[in-house]
């Protein structure tokens, strides 16, 4: 689906909220379930000190929400980087983390960090449209995508793989020939698993990466195909039924997403990342959260200043 407009956008962002809310069950911290995976669910318990002077000279963005409340965009349905418990409604992972340093840093509080749920394809449309000051939810930067937003950061790196069930043979993007194979609306891996080289049956674009999951569970198809690290924390929710396959095929860096023109707001948001690797807040949180899974805090990427 192509959004045409902002109503579009914004019709698009609260379905996914729905659906985030009516399939998101598994995997919270209220679940009997498997504990690893609530550990990745659960909110990390850290605080990060907010600069009550802050001030970013030249920001459009920033003269509108200072002394107010912050918008950031995120994912609601990816436990370890943007998940939110549909019980308490309380956000968690990597991605929450990130926008909570920045916006201390910007001087924002807790009670004026506003979180709303915006899905892959209507990210560009809500940070240009102003529905988002910023935009943390596993956005990798591209220059098809800097025609449209900015990016700060990056802040990890992640690489697209693939997510099968327990017994299956696909080890690979060279073994999904004639395969069915899903990934989500807009976003990067859904279009990279198009390219003919791959030769999949079909390519199912859902409006999120649980529903792919499901589809995987229900077997109508044969692989979710997204960031290894989005995929890793599904496969912990489904420990035995479903693996990551561990191959990666492509670099998909994490931005954080701001409106294209506010050059004043991207530096604030590097400086932000910058200070948090170095005070040690960086490793912290990925280990609260995607370290859960097992896998070592890897050295932050350096940001890019452009
Ligand atoms: N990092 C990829 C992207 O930005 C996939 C994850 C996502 O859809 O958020 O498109």
């Amino acid at each position: 689906m192509k959004l045409r407009n902002t109503a579009a956008a914004a019709a698009v962002v609260l379905a996914l909220a729905a659906t985030a809310t009516a399939c998101g069950k598994s995997g919270s911290p209220d679940d009997k379930g498997d504990k690893s995976s609530d550990g990745a669910s659960a909110p990390s318990g850290l605080t990060y000190k907010v600069n009550t002077s802050a001030d970013v000279k030249d920001s459009s963005v920033f003269a509108k929400v200072k002394g107010k409340t912050i918008t950031i965009g995120t994912k609601a349905d990816q436990p370890g980087l943007g998940y939110e418990n549909p019980g308490t409604k309380k956000r968690s992972g990597f991605d929450v983390e990130i926008a909570r340093m920045i916006a201390a840093d910007l001087g924002f509080d807790e009670g004026h960090i506003k979180f709303v749920t915006v899905p892959s394809e209507a990210r560009e449309t809500q940070i240009a449209s102003g529905g988002v000051d910023l935009y943390v939810g596993t956005y990798t930067i591209n220059d098809e995508r800097k025609k449209q937003v900015g990016f700060g950061g990056p802040y990890y790196i992640a690489g697209q793989d693939l997510l099968v069930k327990a017994d299956s043979s696909i080890k690979g993007p060279d073994d999904l020939k004639g395969k069915k194979v899903c990934s989500a609306t807009g976003s990067t891996p859904l279009k990279r698993i198009k390219e003919e080289k791959y030769g999949v049956a079909e390519a199912k674009a859902q409006q999120g990466y649980q529903l792919c999951v499901q589809d995987l569970v229900n077997g109508s198809i044969d692989a979710v195909t997204t960031d290894d690290s989005i995929l890793k924390g599904y496969a912990a929710e489904n420990k035995g039924a479903l693996k990551v396959v561990g191959n990666p095929f492509s670099k998909e860096p994490y931005g954080v997403g701001l409106k294209k023109d506010d050059a004043a707001l991207r530096e604030a948001v590097n400086k932000a990342l910058e200070a948090h690797v170095k005070n040690g807040d960086w490793k912290k949180a990925y280990d609260a959260t995607l370290g859960k899974s097992g896998a070592a805090a890897p050295n932050p990427p350096a940001v890019e200043r452009y």
